[in-house]
């Protein structure tokens, strides 16, 4: 079984013997060949060179892809372990000079807050705004929370303002965050008129937050009572924002 082989069949077959997908016959036949062609070991080399090319930048990105992964990994860790010993050494210290658990209590809370909030930013790949939202929803409301009963119930300082202004104002601004990521993750808006958005909702949260806390009655909310202190500054990102979606969709 070592008949030469005509140059055509060799060319037509050198495809299949990069690949190694021809049996160990033809192997040998092929082989013999391009020991004597100058022209089919051309040929083959430069398919051998091809094949290298496109397989090298998927190897490199799947190193990097493990790197990046082992890296963030080690930063979580970190940053829990971290987080802990911050925990910790505030209870010991509260526990220490109040005899109980007071500002350790806020402290400890708004530590894990951020950590959760990091932690599903850096972790999620679907929904990940979503996800990322509703850390933040839920983890505003147990801060808030807690921050409300250790003051007033284990502290004795101010006031029960929870349920007068807290959480109102707190499901406003929440509702104001997640219209973005909605508009983002609903409704695949780009990125800056997420922004833009943002910004408007963000004027007229200012109004109506003055509204609930009284500073404001609705007359002055109509006459948009000092505006250049409420929403210039949002309105002006609002439109900067505005034209560098449309110029980057013009642009595509
Ligand atoms: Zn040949």
């Amino acid at each position: 079984m070592n008949k030469e082989l005509a140059c055509e069949i060799v060319k037509d077959l050198l495809p299949l013997y990069v690949d190694e997908m021809v049996s160990d016959v033809s192997k040998k036949s092929i082989e013999n060949h391009l020991e004597h062609c100058k022209d089919c070991t051309q040929m083959y080399q430069n398919m051998a060179l091809d094949l290298e090319k496109d397989e090298q930048p998927k190897e490199a990105g799947e190193v990097k892809r493990f790197l990046k992964k082992t890296k963030q990994m080690y930063f979580l860790y970190g940053l829990g372990g971290l987080s802990f010993t911050a925990i910790l050494v505030c209870t010991i210290v509260d526990l220490a000079i109040n005899k109980g658990l007071t500002w350790s209590l806020i402290a400890g809370t708004a530590i894990i807050f951020a950590n959760a909030f990091m932690y599903a930013f850096l972790i999620c790949k679907k929904n990940k705004g979503y996800i990322t939202m509703s850390v933040i929803s839920v983890g505003t409301f147990i801060l808030l929370s807690t921050i409300q009963i250790s003051r007033y119930y284990f502290m004795d300082v101010g006031t029960v303002w929870i349920f007068r202004y807290g959480f109102p104002i707190m499901l406003l601004w929440l509702g104001i965050t997640w219209v973005p990521v909605l508009c983002r993750c609903a409704l695949k808006w780009n990125i800056w008129d997420c922004i833009a958005v943002f910004m408007i909702m963000v004027l007229i949260g200012n109004y109506v937050t003055k509204l609930m806390t009284g500073d404001y009655a609705l007359n002055d909310l109509w006459s948009m009572h000092n505006f250049i202190g409420n929403g210039l500054g949002e309105v002006i990102g609002a439109v900067l924002f505005g034209i560098i979606g449309r110029v980057k969709k013009w642009r595509k």
